[in-house]
């Protein structure tokens, strides 16, 4: 065999390798099941008035399945009222084709809805349930609320970002001190989160241990420029624009962790942390 047909061969080889590398990293990816739940604000993020702002269609195309399921855990938080949220996330459902816009409406609760903790509370509770109707079998570990009210969106995810924190930390140390004195407990093993649903087979994860649906570790907060927030008037001292009036705002707790212009670049970005595709 000639020195040039032996790098043909050499080189179809070394392109087949490539090629089943990309292929195995490919099926990788579809295969791969997220572990990490989205937030959407409406008004500024995905419709404008009555109108449906522009990529807003894009950026659900990378979140729904053909036949229009959500691939991702998916909530959408708005403080409209009742009747208002209710005919949007219909009207959402509709224009975007979606099979079902979230099992689970979010409700108005207390006196606010965002920034206040009990509503991220409430919404990582639904994201879990809205996994567990996916069919998804890993535990929801990393939120993300896409929002364009760095006085209610940013800051309410940032707030709700330093309880996990403080949860995680708690949960490691729990777990440290029971390993350490060599009493790990059943409950123990739920918090470590590997086991989501398995104390029950049936269509609802197990009701005695709501632990269960609390399993985030972060949620990041992403700011798009499509609603209030716009970088050039922006004045990132003040913090009575758009926010509560009987909420104290933090101006530190108002810079988002991302700013991105529109939805669909939100999604990309997020798409991007993850590897998920
Ligand atoms: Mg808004």
């Amino acid at each position: 065999m000639n020195i040039s047909l032996c790098k043909f061969f050499i080189n179809q080889q070394i392109n087949l390798i490539q090629n089943l590398r990309h292929l195995s990293s490919a099926i990788n990816n579809q295969l791969a099941e997220p572990q990490f739940g989205l937030l959407f604000d409406i008004d500024g993020v995905l419709t404008r008035g009555r109108k449906l702002l522009p990529y807003t269609r894009d950026a659900f195309r990378n979140l729904v399945k053909a036949n229009g399921e959500f691939r991702i855990p998916t909530l959408f938080v708005t403080n409209a009222g009742n009747e208002l949220r209710l005919s949007k996330a219909a009207k959402l459902t509709q224009i975007l084709g979606i099979s079902k816009i979230s099992g689970h409406q979010l409700q108005y609760t207390t006196i606010v809805g965002k920034p206040s903790e009990v509503t991220f509370y409430h919404a990582e509770y639904l994201i879990s349930r809205h996994a567990h109707e996916l069919g998804l079998k890993q535990p929801i570990k990393r939120l993300y609320v896409v929002g364009d009210n760095p006085d209610t969106d940013v800051y309410g995810a940032n707030v709700y970002n330093r309880y996990l924190q403080r949860r995680s930390l708690s949960r490691v140390n729990q777990i440290v001190s029971q390993t350490t004195i060599g009493t790990l407990t059943s409950s123990g093993k739920n918090i470590s989160g590997k086991n989501l649903w398995s104390s029950s087979n049936s269509a609802e994860p197990a009701a005695d241990n709501i632990e269960q649906y609390y399993t985030a570790e972060s949620l990041e907060s992403i700011l798009v420029c499509t609603g209030v927030f716009n970088r050039e008037t922006y004045d990132e001292t003040l913090g009575k624009n758009h926010g509560h009036r009987d909420m104290f705002i933090d101006a530190e707790l108002r810079k988002p962790k991302h700013t991105c212009e529109h939805v669909l670049d939100a999604v990309k970005l997020i798409f991007d942390i993850e590897q998920f595709r």
